[in-house]
């Protein structure tokens, strides 16, 4: 077999293309391919798919294919341009690349299954033998085209939650579909306008499909839910984690308060107990069991505030709303008369809005299912020194946790 043929059945070229012929460089570790095409060919307008002439020849192009025996593979040609009457001239598309790679179709989707792997750009490079530039060209293109080609499905339940981008200032808003773990929104900061810009860019049918919307209370996303969507009073749901994670802060900041009380008496009862109070009481390692239960029966503030956390982890469990509701009014009542001020705020801040935190009974939904997801973006945040701007971070949650079709066609 000659090499030409050998390299026409590898890149499995058909009719009319063929190579021409191959060079073949053993210093450079190279091998450059020639392809060509018979002169009699019938071409056809890319506008209209009608026949259409030939007009000329496009300048020579190179594109990097898969290596073939180790060796950096490219191939070269002359894309024909013909001529419509109607459209006028252009470039026909040729069957080894999209448009505007510098890569072959397989060599994309290669590169694009190395980086899904190696979650790090620059593993990728390695791998692949293309530049840091090259493979985060493919990255955009491939998020580009499966965030086309994505058909507009209704997302049931929605979680949106803030990431912090840069430590202390930048946020990206993340909406995520719950049902499916997929990211399906990226917008810089967390304000009104960052969650108004999913909502904005669905269709009707999307937009009234949404069934509820987990959330922190954050007063911005709850704006745009509300301006975004119809009947959004009934389907915003706080997260329960975000809840519990106040309260616990809550019982933080009593003990610390009391803490520094005691110790001025000569007491360290609370020293290192710190974590304790902030179990789940089941989930409290064995080997603090029996000295926690020791400080737990003394009649201490923070005994006090650790119960009434405790409790109302409880609401949760509840399928009836209205049985709910009146279990979160005796809390709330135990809590505001419990004499500590952290708990007491935020007994006052669920109350203010509890029928979204009670809607949990109609739907049972919490972004701690997107947990999957959110340690997903943690490892591309930590990964992603390489990223010059939050732009390419959104590339990347994207590519990585889109659920996105990201293969040229
Ligand atoms: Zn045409």
């Amino acid at each position: 077999m000659r090499d030409t043929q050998l390299y026409q059945q590898i890149l499995g070229l058909v009719d009319p293309w063929f190579v021409a012929r191959v060079e073949l460089n053993t210093s450079d570790s190279r091998v450059d391919i020639f392809v060509e095409h018979r002169s009699e060919t019938a071409w056809t307008c890319p506008v209209c798919g009608k026949p259409a002439g030939l007009y000329d020849h496009a300048e020579e192009r190179v594109w990097r294919h898969l290596d073939t025996c180790q060796l950096k593979t490219y191939l070269h040609a002359r894309v024909p341009r013909t001529g419509c009457g109607e459209h006028g001239i252009h470039k026909v598309k040729v069957p080894w690349a999209e448009t505007r790679s510098r890569f072959t179709l397989l060599m994309e989707r290669m590169i694009i299954d190395v980086i899904r792997q190696c979650s790090t750009i620059s593993g990728a490079c390695a791998v692949t033998r293309v530049s840091w530039d090259e493979a985060f060209g493919v990255m955009q293109r491939a998020v580009m085209r499966g965030r086309e080609r994505k058909e507009a499905t209704v997302v049931k339940h929605v979680g949106v939650d803030e990431k912090a981008f840069r430590k202390g200032h930048s946020y990206l808003t993340v909406v995520c579909d719950l049902e499916r773990s997929t990211v399906e929104h990226v917008a810089e900061d967390r304000t009104s306008e960052s969650l108004a810009a999913y909502y904005a860019a669905l269709t009707p049918t999307q937009r009234e499909g949404i069934e509820a919307v987990a959330m922190d209370m954050w007063e911005p996303y709850v704006q745009a839910t509300l301006a975004g969507l119809p009947l959004a009073a009934e389907k915003i749901v706080f997260d329960r984690f975000h809840i519990m994670k106040q309260m616990n802060h809550a019982v933080d900041r009593v003990r610390l308060g009391e803490h520094r009380r005691l110790n001025s008496w000569g007491c360290d009862l609370l020293k290192g107990t710190k974590h304790w109070w902030l179990y789940a009481a089941e989930n409290l390692p064995d080997r603090w069991r029996a000295d926690f239960a020791e400080v737990k029966h003394r009649n201490l503030q923070t005994s006090r505030a650790w119960a009434i956390k405790e409790t109302l982890r409880g609401l949760w469990d509840y399928r009836s709303e209205s049985w709910a509701g009146k279990f979160f009014a005796r809390w709330f009542g135990w809590a505001k008369r419990s004499k500590l001020t952290p708990v007491k705020k935020v007994a006052d801040m669920i109350r203010s809005r509890v029928a979204n935190v009670l809607s949990y009974c109609r739907h049972p939904i919490t972004n701690g299912v997107a947990e999957g997801l959110n340690s997903k973006i943690m490892t591309i945040k930590r990964k992603c020194c390489g990223f010059r701007n939050v732009e390419n971070f959104k590339t990347a949650i994207y590519f990585h946790c889109g659920g996105l079709e990201l293969y040229p066609l």
